[in-house]
């Protein structure tokens, strides 16, 4: 059994979403299929709950908008006839919309959100479950909310492993034994009052994780727009190489330190479970992209590089000359935990405690508020963390050569700078 994911800039025009029809043509069978929001849509549905909690005009004219958006996505994708199906569909998923929109308060936003927002899979899905259908791959269209149970974490949905296990296996076995393709959303679910859910923002590495490990897949491959993980942002480095084989434990070391690589909650079930994941390219499927899995083997790495830009430095230091002790430690740790700040690098001296975290200017001016009393905090604005897996020399002399290095700190396998 395998399980395949794809992302909103795989469908994100007519002619990718009907590029992909060979990808699972040439796929091993059983196949589960899990599909996000078309290109910018979960975007523009943020906008739209937004606007539905303040302003239902507006809120009406961008549905009216996103609507047209996908009609003419659908014509261009099927055939007339497989195009009154497809608006047949598309009407149904608007109207439950508009009375999302309705409903919308801002007193309950979290909520109003993903009433409206879980919208965006269910479109892409049907359209994509109409074109299989229109060239000859038979295909269930399951709704994963029936599958997919959460708490009432709005946004950000804890999901019930024990039951989503159970529902997964019963529901989804017979349509595979069948040999009927199942094909799903990403990103959502339900709770057990039936309201819908979504799990957090690129959610659906998520989901296809869970589905995998919870049907004892055999692989998960995410088809993405760039040939697998690289060992920096080829944005930002010049000669990047690619990594063809990775071990879980690096990923989420690499994601730890702040690379957009895959979603984080991705790589636990498929950890525990033992299942390897595939990244492979939806622009070029015979390239062979990475293969992350669990196996301890010794893989040499080339370096992983991962920056971070837009970092500030804060040095918090006692107004009385006094050393920081273990108290001291954990009320300054606690003043961030309470906010929310979260810390990506941290080094203790006699008297001052040195962070280096994101740019959150309210909650780093209320960390300040809350500790003025008893420190002094002085900052170091835009700067970068460097953090470089698998270092050389060579390499830590070429990242910091004309950069003032603030703070360097190293491991035997880590190195971190903070520059300026
Ligand atoms: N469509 C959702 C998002 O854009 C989920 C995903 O793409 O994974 O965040
Ligand atoms: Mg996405």
């Amino acid at each position: 059994m395998h399980v395949y994911k794809f992302g909103g800039a795989s469908i994100a025009t007519p002619e990718r979403m009907k590029a992909l029809l060979p990808i699972i043509l040439a796929a091993r069978k059983p196949l589960v299929v899990v599909v996000s929001a078309m290109g910018k849509t979960t975007n523009a549905l943020e906008e739209l709950a937004r606007a539905a909690c303040a302003d239902k005009g507006r809120a009406r004219m961008l549905a009216d908008t996103l609507e047209q958006e996908h009609l003419s996505y659908a014509q261009s994708l099927m055939s007339a006839d497989g195009f009154v199906a497809a608006k047949a569909a598309l009407d149904e998923l608007f109207t439950e919309l508009h009375w999302a929109v309705d409903d919308a308060d801002g007193a309950r936003f979290d909520y109003s959100y993903d009433q409206i927002v879980c919208v965006g899979e269910l479109l892409s899905t049907r359209m994509f479950s109409l074109l299989l259908q229109e060239s000859g791959i038979e295909n269930e269209w399951v709704d994963i909310r029936h599958i997919i149970r959460t708490d009432e974490t709005w946004r950000e949905g804890r999901v019930d492993l024990p039951y989503s296990t159970m529902q997964a296996r019963t529901q989804l076995h017979p349509i595979l034994d069948a040999g009927k393709l199942v094909l799903t959303q990403g990103f959502i679910g339900a709770t057990a009052n039936n309201q819908s859910v979504t799990l957090g923002r690129e959610g659906s590495d998520y989901t296809a994780a869970l589905l995998a490990s919870m049907l004892g897949a055999d692989d998960l491959s995410i088809w993405k727009d760039v040939a697998g993980l690289r060992n920096a942002d080829p944005r930002l480095f010049p000669d990047t190489v690619q990594i063809p084989n990775i071990t879980y434990a690096e990923v989420i070391e690499m994601a730890y330190y702040g690379a957009q690589v895959i979603h984080p909650k991705t790589i636990k079930p498929l950890h525990n479970a033992g299942i390897p994941l595939y990244v492979k390219c939806f622009l070029d499927p015979a390239e062979r992209g990475t293969v992350i899995h669990a196996n301890e083997t010794q893989i040499a790495y080339p370096p992983i590089i991962v920056w971070k830009r837009e970092q500030v430095l804060l040095q918090v230091t006692t107004l009385d000359f006094s050393f920081i002790t273990e108290d001291a430690l954990s009320f300054i740790y606690d003043t961030f935990a309470r906010l929310r700040l979260h810390v990506n690098m941290i080094q203790n001296a006699a008297i001052s405690f040195i962070a280096c975290l994101d740019n959150q200017p309210e909650k780093i001016a209320a960390l300040i508020a809350a500790l003025e009393p008893m420190y002094k905090v002085r900052r170091n604005e835009n700067v970068s963390l460097m953090t470089v897996r698998h270092y050389t020399p060579e390499i830590l002399f070429g990242l910091t050569m004309n950069r003032t290095i603030l703070l360097e700190q190293k491991t035997r396998t880590t190195v971190q700078v903070v520059v300026m």
